[in-house]
């Protein structure tokens, strides 16, 4: 862990902690062009295009204003993060990210996309960090571009877009990128998606499938898969983030253990089997929070108390959730000093070893 502070945003030297915020995208403008062609091809995956439809067709200047900051690592960046007070963000490849690139394009955007990471984390080791992007359909060509990313670039962990093509990473394809990231002991951070293939209709005709509850329901799935299919306990060292204090899984806990127990009795499933712990216990021995588009202290308190004060940390995910007074908001939470200390701080360089 570093201790050594030389920079943040203005009046970082007196204050007791830096703000760290971990969950914060990233698009090469590059990457950003492929998606928009994947919209021009006209046979495009529902859910993508009406997340990124909205933010890439859209006339109305909210969203165009999101991608332009989305594709800056410099002044407009940096300018936005002094005005808010936030010291170091932790930059990765924006959902929906690789996931729904063929397999070439994926493995091209994860290089340009570590590259330009690198690149600005060498501009600015004070106000960045960065995780990396692979293509996940080649597992080969991941597991090496994972490990150049972190052992040539110096990049601190992985992102993961949710699902691939309406795959989910428990697919015995993608353990070797896992067991990678376990063996490389960086963390894997699990980020929401729209949900897949013709999932999506009842939400999108209520208008329901965006960050406002369909990406909960798709990436809480997604944790939920990886626990319950034994990762953890096949891959001991492998350390999963998610965002929105846990996309609504912790909440569910109490019942998520009682029938995990129920089925795996009743051996309906071949899916469910035993674990070598409670679902919920593993919540607090491979999983850690962060408060991306959560900054509300009773859900923040009442995470610490599932998962443990020592794994709930700070995100804020600009540019989508850009909104200032959320720090001051969290800089008041009922905690204390110490414990903010951590929250903000401590916890996000223990786990990704800044
Ligand atoms: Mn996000």
């Amino acid at each position: 862990m570093s201790t050594e502070r030389t920079g943040g945003a203005p009046g970082w030297e007196s204050r007791p902690y830096l703000r760290i915020a971990t969950e914060e995208a990233y698009a090469p403008q590059e990457v950003l062009d492929e998606f928009v062609k994947i919209l021009d091809s006209g046979d495009a995956d529902a859910g993508f295009v009406s997340l990124m439809g909205y933010f890439l067709r859209s006339d109305h200047p909210q969203p165009r204003s999101v991608m332009t900051k989305i594709a800056s690592l410099g002044e407009s960046r940096l300018r936005d993060m002094d005005a808010t007070g936030i010291d170091k963000q932790i930059l990765a490849l924006t959902a929906p990210g690789t996931q729904v690139l063929d397999v070439d394009t994926a493995r091209w955007a994860a290089q340009l996309t570590n590259d330009r990471l690198a690149e600005a984390v060498a501009a600015h080791p004070d106000r960045y960090a960065a995780l990396a992007a692979v293509g996940y359909e080649d597992s080969a060509s991941a597991v090496a571009e994972l490990d150049r990313a972190v052992n040539k670039l110096g990049l601190k962990g992985l992102i993961l877009n949710s699902h691939i093509k309406g795959r989910y990473i428990d697919h015995p394809g993608f353990f070797p990128i896992l067991e990678a990231a376990a063996s490389l002991d960086v963390p894997v951070y699990l980020h929401p998606q729209t949900l897949p293939g013709a999932a999506i209709d009842p939400w999108r005709e209520a208008g329901l499938d965006g960050a406002v509850w369909g990406f909960a329901a798709e990436t809480g799935l997604h944790l939920l898969r990886i626990i319950t299919s034994g990762l953890f306990d096949r891959l001991p060292n492998l350390r999963v983030v998610v965002g929105h204090l846990g996309e609504g899984v912790p909440y569910f806990m109490h019942r998520i253990d009682h029938m995990h127990a129920k089925q795996v009795a009743s051996g309906r499933y071949a899916a469910i089997k035993p674990l070598q712990q409670r679902p919920s216990e593993y919540l607090k021995t491979h999983v850690w929070l962060t408060t991306s588009g959560m900054p509300w202290e009773p859900a923040i308190s009442f995470a610490r108390q599932v998962v443990g004060r020592d794994r709930v940390m700070y995100a804020m995910d600009y540019p989508y959730q850009f909104v200032g007074e959320e720090v001051d908001e969290m800089d008041a939470l009922p905690y204390s000093v110490e414990e903010k200390r951590e929250f903000f701080q401590g916890i996000a360089e223990r786990v990704f070893r800044l």
